[in-house]
């Protein structure tokens, strides 16, 4: 009998569903229609096979018997040419830029109910001439005149929407199409040879590998969904317009020691096998570390996120991983409305920006993303835009405020202070853009920028021969966790001719100790070339006496803060006084931020602070302005100033 292909037929669809049946899908449009046309290549097999057994015997059976089997072979065959083309279209359809007409999927739905049905109620003939098994009749030609028709109608799309299906798709889709049409001819012009159910499971084997094996989508490491797949989820269910939401676990390690790792090590094997048994929601992974959970409900978000939070518990209540919150540091973002984003890429994009570029520094764990969040990161957008807007177009300008020396009684120094001009003209102050630019890392090139600036002012105004011995430049944390830095500070300095001492580098606290260790290393490699520096920002937010007793530091700067509130709270008296005294034991100087009246300076003059800088001396001033002010206040007469 005739039917060794098939028998193959059989065994190659049996083995894919088998495989496809045991690793877990998530449910994708494409891999349900995938899984129709398995079962359709099934029912092609098997009635082929079913068809050329009561053909060869057709003397045992009646006529309805065989006519009912080989009508099923044809509707299958029919089945498989039809879904594999609902399996391509469901591929580009979400990817159109317009809606396919209700009409058209209406039309060709149709199609397919008026060929099953000409096949069911139209004759079909039958020989059986030695070793040829074949059918004839108007069902078996208009089974594959429609067949014919799918096919090609599925080769033209893989061409016609080639932009708007995946290459790899397509190429399988091609390769798929053209092994059916040659088997079809073959077994046109030689009866004898049967291959076209053959053709059918070869095309799901191909399918299969190319694009349908579950186990592509799925982290080697892990054993969980993939980042890929999770984009084609995020598609999937914004098409089905589903209500979702999505939780982002993370964590960052750092480990110090070898018993650091173990304990990583182990909490994280704990954790991948917590996330794996996850049964409320799908769960992926895109990156080492990073988890995207999908939920249909936010409660179960919720709930998730207990889930993870007892299991750290559970492994810091083990004495030899106590401190593995600190060592993981996880993170959470919460997404509890999808409609917060119209489709994968947005909600990606989304999540993505809400991750913080450093975990350890960060001192919050967790965000929502809400309406509120979102705003709040457009207006970041903005904001970075305008910086970059600002760089390309050579908006950025530098102010100077003099600052007061009290011995000498002349301005010895200046803040280096940016500003953004906008194209309109208006002038916007740093305290809204440096925090962004920093977060996003556009501070080094306008930091760049800034100090470029200020050194080409220096050497065109010959500053000293004005009174200023130097200029304060604020360093940001970027520039100060910067390994290469130092040289590229020194080699601009030494591009416009300048020494090192006459800058005053600012630096400010920050509360990671990592950074710190770098803002030190960083700081010494420039002391020795010859640089000073200044603690900016002192006593406002998280003041550390270590700073001043670790860096290398010649100027402690009161932050205004703290000198407003030096005149009306006897707490914080105590701390300047005890702060200047020290400072001076130390040879480091003090210059008092901030000052606003002619008596709060005689009040910092009198308590020794060395300089002064605020609004009762001057405003920051743009270039022109200060060298104004430094020939008016400084090449007078001492009692003359101010
Ligand atoms: P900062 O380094 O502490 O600078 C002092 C700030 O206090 C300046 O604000 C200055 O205009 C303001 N100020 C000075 N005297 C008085 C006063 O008497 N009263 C009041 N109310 N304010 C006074 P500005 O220019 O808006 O700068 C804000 C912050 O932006 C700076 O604080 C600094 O942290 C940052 N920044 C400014 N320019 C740069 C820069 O070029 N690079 C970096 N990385 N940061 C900068
Ligand atoms: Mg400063
Ligand atoms: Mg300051």
């Amino acid at each position: 009998m005739n039917i060794y292909t098939q028998v193959c037929g059989l065994f190659i669809v049996l083995l894919l569903l088998i495989f496809y049946k045991k690793q877990p899908t998530i449910g994708l449009e494409t891999e349900k229609k995938y899984i129709y046309i398995l079962y359709a290549v099934l029912g092609c097999v098997v009635s082929d096979i079913g068809s050329v057994i009561l053909i060869t015997n057709s003397e045992m059976y009646s006529y309805e018997t065989i006519t009912m089997i080989g009508k099923l072979y044809l509707i299958s065959i029919f089945a498989v040419t039809y879904l594999t083309l609902a399996y391509e279209f469901t591929e580009i359809q979400p990817r159109l830029p317009k809606q396919v007409p209700n009409g058209l999927q209406f039309g060709f739905r149709m199609f397919a109910i008026v060929v099953v049905l000409f096949i069911l109620f139209h004759p079909l003939y039958f020989v059986h001439n030695g070793n040829a098994v074949y059918s004839y009749g108007p069902a078996c030609t208009v089974t594959y005149i429609c067949c014919f028709f799918t096919i090609v109608t599925t080769l033209i799309g893989t061409y016609k929407f080639k932009r708007y299906i995946n290459p790899k798709r397509r190429q399988a889709l091609q390769l798929w199409m053209y092994t059916m049409l040659v088997f079809a001819f073959i077994q046109f012009f030689n009866p004898k040879i049967l291959i076209v159910s053959f053709g059918c499971c070869l095309g799901a084997m191909i399918t299969y590998f190319e694009l349908e094996n579950p186990e592509s989508n799925i982290s080697r490491n892990t054993g969980l969904f993939s980042a890929t797949t999770l984009k084609d989820y995020f598609d999937y269910l914004y098409k089905k317009e589903e209500e979702f939401s999505v939780l982002m676990f993370a964590y960052s390690t750092t480990a110090e020691s070898s018993i650091d790792t173990k304990t990583i090590r182990k909490a994280v094997d704990e954790l991948n096998t917590l996330l794996y048994d996850f049964k409320d929601g799908k769960v992926f992974t895109t990156a080492e570390g990073f988890f995207i959970m999908v939920f249909d409900a936010p409660d179960k978000m919720m709930y998730a996120r207990k889930l993870i939070d007892d299991a750290i518990a559970k492994i810091s209540n083990d004495p030899e991983s106590s401190n593995i919150q600190s060592l993981l540091r996880p993170y959470y973002i919460y997404v509890p409305e999808s409609c917060i984003a119209n489709s994968s890429l947005e909600i990606l994009s989304l999540i993505n920006d809400f991750i913080p570029t450093d975990f350890h520094s960060n001192l919050e764990t967790e965000v929502t993303i809400d309406e509120a969040a979102v705003q709040a990161l457009y207006r970041k957008k903005e904001i970075e835009d305008m910086v970059v807007d600002a760089l390309e177009n050579d908006r950025v300008e530098v102010y100077y405020q003099p600052i007061y020396c009290v011995e000498e009684g002349i301005y010895t120094s200046a803040e280096a202070l940016v500003r953004i001009r906008l194209q309109d003209g208006t002038l916007v102050n740093p305290g809204s853009f440096i925090p962004i630019a920093e977060d996003t890392g556009r501070i080094m090139a306008l930091s760049d920028a800034i100090f470029k600036k200020t050194f080409s002012f220096m050497r065109s105004y010959r500053l000293t021969s004005l009174g200023i011995k130097y200029l304060e430049l604020n360093l940001s944390i970027r520039q100060g966790e910067d390994p290469f830095f130092p040289n590229r500070f020194s080699d601009a300095l030494n591009k416009y001719g300048l020494s090192a001492s006459s800058v005053n580098l600012e630096i400010t606290e920050t509360a990671s100790l990592k950074k710190k260790d770098m803002l030190m290393h960083t700081m010494n490699k420039l002391k020795e070339n010859g640089c000073n520096f200044s603690l900016d920002d002192f006593g406002s937010g998280s003041s550390n006496l270590s700073y001043i007793i670790d860096m290398p530091i010649d100027v402690i700067k009161f932050d205004k803060d703290l000198t407003s509130s030096y005149f009306h709270s006897d707490k914080a008296r105590a701390v300047v006084t005890a702060v200047t005294d020290m400072a001076h034991s130390m040879g480091i100087r003090i210059v008092a931020e901030g000052i606003e009246t002619e008596s709060q300076y005689k009040i910092m003059a009198d308590l020794g602070i060395d300089y002064i800088q605020g609004y009762y001396f001057s405003k920051p001033l743009p270039e022109k302005d200060f060298i104004r002010f430094l020939q008016q206040n400084n090449l007078k007469p001492k009692s003359d100033v101010c």
